[in-house]
């Protein structure tokens, strides 16, 4: 049998376990030998009921008597109870949170129950334990690589689906492996990497992972496993770096005494991490090689005025700037700022987004911009008669081409796909010969070692240093019983002249009849209910993506100019917005929302020297839930934050690609700097020797195949 034969050639399937291959895109036998177990149960550990002591871990196998949801003795927690038997007693079992777990225990099946056991008025009970269907074989006999004298004979145990059963890719694998499938593949991996880091061959692992004897060797299968992977990232960062680099860039030259002057005019102190960013992005640009360089730095961080500045220097040259933006707000706000940091200069600068061109300053007021017609914008673009263009992604557009573009700004990067910010820099230029300088710049806050992996193409520069006068924001979870309070504690902001976001979810009312399924607050109701009733003597606002683009740069407008007090949007506001005067933001139906997310829409009240504060409003009760909301009150920054984050990862399925492009046991890798330093190292090294790959096919094939990373 060879690894490129078809699952379904093979075995024989129901129409169930045929469905559920293809939604895990599991065809070959190749690719079911590489659907990896998520954790390993020992055989030796289980017992049986009579055997069972409280206070101590253990495994049984029995079949469900009866099982029912319940409310737990007086707190009212909604549970799920069932009762156990095996031939020498039952047990009862209990878990808390999770009363839809009584409809999945159906009497009369087999079960594997693992956890812990605890005694309560002296009746034994297993707490929430792991439920797993029971294995329908017997463990040591048909495992084929169990050898009676290891005490630690481990079985593997498979991320199920609907219609495939852990013990069904369990026993399918094992054919597979006594079949000799496995020897089939060839390794990608060279030789000397492998012996370099003491890494299993491909079809050892495989062994390893699947049918282990002990411990020590499903850990060394997975090491195998997470550094191909991390290599893979590396090599396909590298070579799109190697591709970008030859192109040529023109040379943007700044005098000292010039740099000066521009550090100087701004309307504050930079920051040192601020200027030590503009001097490397100046040193950068002053080269023919184009610039790949990421500014990283946390919401507030003040990575606009260093977007300026390298605007500025470009502009001086006599070339052009592209400036993309995710959102026609956040597109209008640069528009703005832009041009107060360039009114003394007399510099045009335009906007272009799907609704609306501008450019400043208009022929009338030289103090105002003006709306002009699309056709005019691009021909003042193409003849360089704007040199600084904001946008959003219609800058991208073909009709969209510069005279001489000398610096593309890609703002909140990650919102953008790889196709995206390909597209900026080339055939943007009418002077064919050169490419762009880049500066990407990115608030999500991300730990070393996932940026060296995911942006291995890129020069990092991070301000790890906020403006002078930030106060850490007041972080808290908010039950339903605790609005009152924090709606009490706005009032007193508002006061104070402050103002304050309310975001929510959702713009509209969810379909009546999914009402109960999703009773998260909408946008549209909530800020006619706050007017109403909760601020009725301030002036509540309204934002969100379905409103036309110039009502919503209105709503925006009077928001930054003080008029509306309390501004209720979705998400929209998420990304870049900044009204210093802003310091509460409530979050309605927190629990909804990704941490990166989270932590960046609170960024919108971490703008000036004001106690800012924010309210996650929440009325989970899910552990998992509470405790990534908890990780968001305690962590200060988004650099603690994301490493709050990874930790809380892990666990779950090793296969599938998940989060970012990266397959679990990529993130696990990515946790250990050492790892991702020598995956950097060796990619370097494989390049550097064959650019292209030649001698190491598997690889490049492997690389062709590999799903695109994308960091949202
Ligand atoms: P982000 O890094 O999130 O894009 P911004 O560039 O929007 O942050 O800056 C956030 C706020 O901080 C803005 O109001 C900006 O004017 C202000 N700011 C930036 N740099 C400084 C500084 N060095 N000192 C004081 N305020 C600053
Ligand atoms: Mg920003």
């Amino acid at each position: 049998m060879q690894p490129d034969y078809l699952i379904t050639g093979h075995f024989r399937l129901t129409p169930d376990q045929k469905k559920a291959l293809t939604r895990l895109n599991l065809v070959t036998l190749r690719d079911l030998l590489f659907y990896l177990p998520s954790r390993y149960a020992h055989q030796g550990e289980i017992r049986s009921i009579v055997d069972l002591r409280a206070g101590e871990k253990a495994a049984i196998v029995g079949r469900v008597e009866k099982a029912g949801p319940k409310k737990a003795y007086r707190r009212q927690i909604p549970m799920a109870e069932a009762v156990i038997e095996d031939d020498t007693g039952k047990v009862k079992a209990v878990w808390f949170h999770q009363a839809y777990l009584a409809k999945k225990l159906v009497p009369g099946t087999l079960v594997q129950l693992s956890g812990s056991v605890n005694s309560r008025h002296g009746e034994l009970y297993f707490s929430n334990p792991d439920i797993s269907p029971a294995p329908t074989y017997s463990f040591s006999k048909q495992t084929i690589f169990a050898n009676p004298n290891q005490p630690d004979n481990l079985v593997a145990i498979y991320p199920e689906t609907r219609g495939l059963s852990s013990g069904w890719f369990y026993y399918h694998i094992q054919k597979l492996l006594s079949l000799g499938v496995h020897k089939h593949l060839t390794d990608p991996l060279p030789d000397a990497l492998l012996k370099r880091y003491h890494l299993p061959a491909l079809d050892t692992a495989l062994v390893w992972i699947h049918a282990p004897q002990k411990l020590p060797d499903t850990q060394s299968a997975r090491k195998r496993f997470a550094f191909e992977e991390v290599l893979l990232i590396q090599l396909d960062r590298r070579q799109q770096r190697v591709v970008y680099k030859a192109g040529r860039a023109p040379a943007i030259t700044s005098s000292k005494a010039n740099l000066k002057e521009l550090l100087a005019s701004f309307p504050f102190p930079l920051t040192r991490a601020q200027e030590r960013a503009i001097k490397q992005i100046a040193g950068d640009l002053a080269e023919t090689e184009p610039m790949a360089r990421l500014l990283e730095g946390d919401v507030g961080s003040g990575k606009t005025a260093v977007a300026a500045a390298a605007a500025h220097l470009t502009v001086k040259t006599g070339l052009e700037v592209a400036y993309m933006v995710p959102t026609e707000i956040l597109a209008r706000q640069h528009f703005e700022s832009f041009i107060q940091n360039f009114a003394h200069l007399n510099i045009n600068i335009g906007l272009i987004t799907g609704s609306e061109c501008r450019k400043f300053p208009s022929k009338i007021n030289r103090l105002e911009h003006t709306h002009i017609s699309r056709t005019q914008l691009l021909k003042w673009v193409a003849s360089g008669d704007i040199p600084i263009v904001i946008g959003t992604h219609t800058l991208i557009q073909k009709a969209v081409i510069f005279k001489k573009l000398g610096l593309a700004i890609i703002d909140e990067q990650h919102r953008f796909g790889v196709m995206q910010r390909q597209k900026i820099l080339k055939e943007k230029s009418t002077a064919a010969d050169t490419v762009p300088h880049l500066l990407s710049m990115t608030a999500t806050p991300i730990p070393r070692t996932l940026a060296l992996t995911i942006f291995g193409d890129l020069d990092l520069s991070v301000l790890d240093e906020l403006p002078p006068g930030r106060q850490t924001i007041k972080t808290a979870i908010v039950s339903p019983d605790k609005r009152e309070e924090a709606y009490d504690q706005i009032r007193q902001e508002l006061a104070a002249g402050r103002q304050a976001y309310v975001i929510c979810p959702r713009i509209d009312e969810p379909d009546p009849d999914k009402a109960s399924a999703l009773q998260t607050k909408s946008a549209v109701s909530e800020s006619r209910r706050l007017q109403t009733y909760v601020f009725p003597t301030y002036r509540v606002g309204l934002v969100h993506s379905k409103l036309a683009p110039m009502a919503k740069a209105q709503v925006m407008a009077d928001f930054s100019s003080g008029q509306i007090n309390v501004l209720v949007a979705t998400s929209v506001v998420e990304v870049g917005v900044n009204v210093p005067n802003a310091t509460a933001i409530v979050i309605e139906g927190a629990q909804a929302f990704g941490l990166a997310q989270l932590h960046q829409l609170r960024g919108r009240v971490f703008r000036s020297h004001h106690q800012a504060y924010c309210y996650l409003f929440s009325d989970t009760t899910n552990t998992t839930s509470l405790r990534r909301l908890k990780a968001l009150t305690e962590a200060k920054t988004g650099f603690e934050l994301a490493e709050m984050d990874l930790s809380l990862r892990g666990g779950g399925s090793l296969t599938g690609v998940k989060q970012w492009g990266i397959s679990d046991i990529g993130m696990e890798a990515i946790k250990n700097i050492k790892m991702v330093e020598a995956a950097r190292l060796e990619a370097q090294n494989l390049l550097d020797q064959d650019p292209n790959l030649k001698t190491h096919p598997l690889l490049k094939e492997r690389l062709a195949n590999r799903p695109a990373i994308h960091f949202e």
